[in-house]
């Protein structure tokens, strides 16, 4: 079976030496002192090791199974939901009011990244329901949240999310459910949604699902669209749970990978729905917690790397093939372990720069986001709405490669299932799919978020790029050469090709679309380049001081040093596809291809 090890210490340098988060002046953060929140992740990383873990393989091979329209988890998920429901999890950074603990999502989030590298199935019912609510948070009347929310906080009950349809995914406005008004305010709900995550199964009393639906008569496309509550039971004005409602699970899916997550076909036949926020604003209504959710669905990409690099570290140390050309590492042996191997180190390397950079980038991600909420920022909102498509494109294409990446580790015994190297492969696969695709989140970012506002967010990114190269820069020369340097010239790059786009996307916008790839991945990497600038300051000035754990901080330099060496000068490759224009990728017809 694969092991896990929670990144308990990698976690808490992010968060106390490089982000300071218990000296931040947003609300909240000052019980953030390292004791606390090492005794937080603490346990959850023995929650994550030893209840969800175990269950991560039995989930993949059992998945979930359908019978008489209801839906079975996998052996032992009941159970660990239970545990985690009892451990106070599932609130972690929901409002006190409604039974949550009310910590910042900064924390939430670090705790998340354990429980989605042990189970991303598991989690995903949980991850869900905290989406769903939130949006009841943010959209519903008092009436509404003190009806569904401490049930849904302590996940009693649990959420869902119903956008997609057999012939909408993307384009929305396509939509056919429709909301039926009711004379007592309600709305009747029939339509058919498909691959609806958590849709049934048998760990909570209720489900409430969030369904998108156009109300009738209303205006055309995705203006027409608006938001519903529409639980699997009613609830009656005492919280009892009432009669069952119109919605029903049609069938499950087979798939590639997180079988321990049912994905269901949802039929609403005249069910009973509730109004969330105003009418056809349902995808503003919808989309509010965006950036928390698809910044949920960047950490599981680098969640499920993390997990599939620890494995094949271990593997590296241990399977004996070959002999290090400089000379025999393990004499002694008939061959030496796989480690020694510029090659194999290359590859670990990608994966341990990319998941402790990623790591760095999601927990950066989560304190705008506690920034925007907990304080009103408006810059710090802009900031993190730029750069959740990069977040969650960047780190599941790269999360998905760095699992391919562990797997190749093995050779074949990656291909083998009895390893659990490919299941972390196909969970991973999914990350990059829903919650908006990676192509449509790099059209979000090229032809949406960059003009935002004036382009005052990517101008304020710049900046802080700028001014950290300033306030860091011509005080050591090693420090320049290796971090300064690079992330200067990988800035540069991304400026290159925003000012290609300026220049050519006006008369004709395919010029920046066919770009746009290359521009998120590009973006993401300058990214992870600040973090790594950022970690090494840290590990420099720890180092300088009395560190107790030299090896910890001199690993985060030369780990440093090789994504800026090795990872980051990808931006020079992605400048010049975009600077090829649109003509290479647009000339052949449709039929040529
Ligand atoms: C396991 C699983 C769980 C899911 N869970 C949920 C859930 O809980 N709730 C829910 O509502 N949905 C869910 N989905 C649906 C998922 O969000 C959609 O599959 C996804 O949004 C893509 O929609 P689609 O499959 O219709 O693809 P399409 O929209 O048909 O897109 C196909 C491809 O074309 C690209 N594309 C589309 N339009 C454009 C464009 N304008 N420009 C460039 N490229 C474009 C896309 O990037 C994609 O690669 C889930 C899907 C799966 C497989």
């Amino acid at each position: 079976m694969p092991i896990y090890n929670a990144p308990t210490k990698d976690a808490q340098f992010v968060l106390h030496d490089v982000l300071n988060v218990s000296t931040s002046d947003i609300p909240g953060y000052n019980e953030l002192e390292a004791d606390f929140t090492g005794a937080v992740l603490e346990e959850a990383g023995k929650i994550a090791s030893n209840v969800l873990h175990p269950l991560n393989v039995v989930g993949d091979k059992e998945g979930c199974r359908l019978e008489n329209g209801i839906v079975y988890t996998p052996t032992g998920f009941k159970d660990a939901f239970e545990q985690m429901k009892a451990g106070g999890w599932t609130g972690l950074d929901m409002p006190e009011e409604y039974g949550g603990q009310n910590m910042p999502y900064v924390l939430a989030t670090a705790v998340g990244e354990m429980f989605s590298a042990t189970n991303q199935a598991f989690t995903m019912y949980q991850g869900l329901t905290h989406g769903a609510a939130s949006a009841i948070l943010a959209h519903g009347s008092e009436e509404q949240k003190n009806t569904y929310l401490p049930n849904m906080v302590s996940c009693e009950w649990t959420g869902t999310m119903n956008l997609t349809e057999p012939h909408c995914g993307t384009d929305l406005g396509l939509m056919r459910t429709k909301a039926d008004p009711q004379a007592d305010g309600s709305y009747k709900i029939s339509g058919q949604k498909i691959f609806i995550s958590a849709g049934e199964h048998d760990m909570a009393d209720n489900i409430i699902h969030l369904v998108l639906a156009k109300i009738v008569g209303g205006p055309d496309g995705i203006k027409g669209v608006s938001l519903f509550i529409v639980p699997k039971y009613l609830v009656n004005e005492d919280g009892s749970l009432g009669e069952r409602n119109g919605a029903a699970v049609g069938n499950i899916e087979e798939k590639m990978g997180i079988h321990g997550n049912s994905t269901c076909v949802m039929n609403y036949d005249e069910a009973t729905g509730y109004l969330l926020g105003e009418e056809h604003k349902g995808m503003r209504a919808m989309f509010t917690m965006m950036n928390e959710a698809r910044l949920g669905v960047g950490m599981q990409g680098l969640s499920q790397a993390d997990a599939a690099y620890q494995n094949a570290v271990e593997y590296a140390k241990d399977r004996l093939q070959g002999r290090d050309v400089t000379g025999a590492k393990n004499p002694d042996g008939p061959a030496d372990p796989l480690i020694v191997h510029p090659d194999i180190r290359r590859s670990l390397l990608d994966q341990k720069s990319f998941a402790e950079g990623g790591r760095a980038f999601i927990l950066w991600g989560a304190t705008l986001i506690d920034k925007a909420h907990r304080e009103g920022d408006k810059d710090a909102d802009g900031v993190i709405s730029l750069l959740t498509p990069v977040i969650k494109g960047f780190l599941t294409d790269e999360g998905y490669d760095m699992t391919v990446k562990a797997q190749q580790v093995y050779g074949g015994h990656g291909y083998i299932e009895e390893w659990g190297m490919s299941q972390y492969t196909r969970d991973a696969r999914i990350a990059m799919i829903y919650e908006g695709a990676n192509g449509v989140q790099a059209l979000d970012l090229v032809g949406r978020k960059l003009a935002t506002d004036g382009g005052k967010h990517v101008m304020a990114f710049f900046e802080m790029v700028k001014s950290f190269c300033k306030e860091n820069g011509g005080q050591d020369e090693a420090f320049d050469r290796d971090f300064i340097e690079p992330l200067k010239a990988a800035s540069k790059d991304l400026q290159a090709a925003g000012m290609f786009f300026m220049q050519n996307a006006v008369k004709n916008p395919n010029e920046a679309l066919a770009g746009s790839n290359d521009f998120m991945h590009m973006f993401g990497h300058v990214c992870l380049g600040l973090m790594w600038a950022q970690m090494a300051l840290a590990a420099r000035n720890a180092l300088a001081g009395d560190a107790s754990d030299k090896a910890f901080y001199e690993a985060k330099l030369i780990t440093g040093r090789y994504y800026m060496a090795r990872r980051l000068p990808a931006t020079g490759m992605h400048l010049a596809r975009i600077q090829s224009g649109a003509a290479p990728v647009m000339t052949l017809d449709a039929d040529q291809f």
